[in-house]
């Protein structure tokens, strides 16, 4: 099968503004996921949040099997109107994979259907990632665990419903844990929600959260499942009286 057609989305305001981020990712977080997908031979584009429809016109999802999302100062500057359109190609069959602090965009939230709150902490702090459920596909290639130097903080409770499966579970030097790599269906879609990313950190840089992008990429990326049908059937398919 071909690989998925992606679009990586990125919210792109800390890159314009702190400094700090500008070093660590000039061309904007989004080129870096970006350039690692191209460089494993995928299609991919990026979107932003400036551009006219946020860059995720009807033209570029129709050509979008897998959206990736991270956005955090601006969830409230994603209209509606282009969340209903992102929400509508999920229930019809896109993937969409969520990064750190989108836990908060509105798209999410909606799909989940909770606050998605958790506890968070920015200290720089060790994280070791456990993989929790080695036969997923989202666990290819990784040992039992691994770790990312500098992190913030995200801590339980975080709300959201019971995955429908769990590969990854945080934890942090401070002592917090944290549900790391969820999965979820919703309709014919598939979402996979995956934790690191702080804007302050090289973390996309990392080649275990490379791997991971990529699995979660993978396993979301639609298979040609039927269409979804609902509502009156006068018609039934065999004869009611014989
Ligand atoms: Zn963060």
């Amino acid at each position: 099968m071909s690989l998925p057609r992606i679009t990586v989305w990125n919210e792109g305001r800390h890159e314009k503004t702190n400094p700090v981020v500008q070093k660590i990712y000039p061309a904007g977080m989004h080129q870096v996921i970006a350039d690692y997908l191209r460089a494993d031979g995928y299609q991919v584009q990026t979107a932003t949040l400036d551009e006219p429809e946020h860059g995720l016109t009807e033209a570029v999802l129709e050509q979008t099997d897998v959206l990736t999302w991270w956005g955090h100062l601006a969830h409230d500057q994603v209209s509606d109107e282009i969340v209903q359109r992102v929400y509508e190609r999920v229930m019809n069959g896109m993937g969409l994979v969520v990064l750190h602090s989108g836990h908060f965009s509105k798209i999410f939230k909606r799909l989940m259907g909770t606050s998605c709150d958790l506890k968070w902490r920015e200290a720089g702090e060790k994280e070791r990632i456990w993989v929790v459920e080695p036969s997923h596909p989202i666990a290819a290639g990784l040992g039992e665990y691994f770790e990312i130097e500098h992190e913030e903080m995200y801590g339980e409770h975080f709300d959201i419903p019971a995955p429908d499966a769990l590969v990854l579970v945080s934890w942090f030097k401070g002592g917090e844990i944290f549900r790391s790599g969820c999965c979820y269906h919703r309709g014919r879609g598939r979402i996979f929600y995956f934790r690191p990313g702080h804007e302050t950190y090289p973390t996309y840089h990392h080649p275990q959260v490379q791997r991971v992008i990529k699995n979660g990429v993978n396993w979301v990326a639609p298979v040609g499942t039927p269409q979804i049908t609902f509502g009156h059937r006068p018609q039934p398919l065999e004869p009611l009286t014989t």
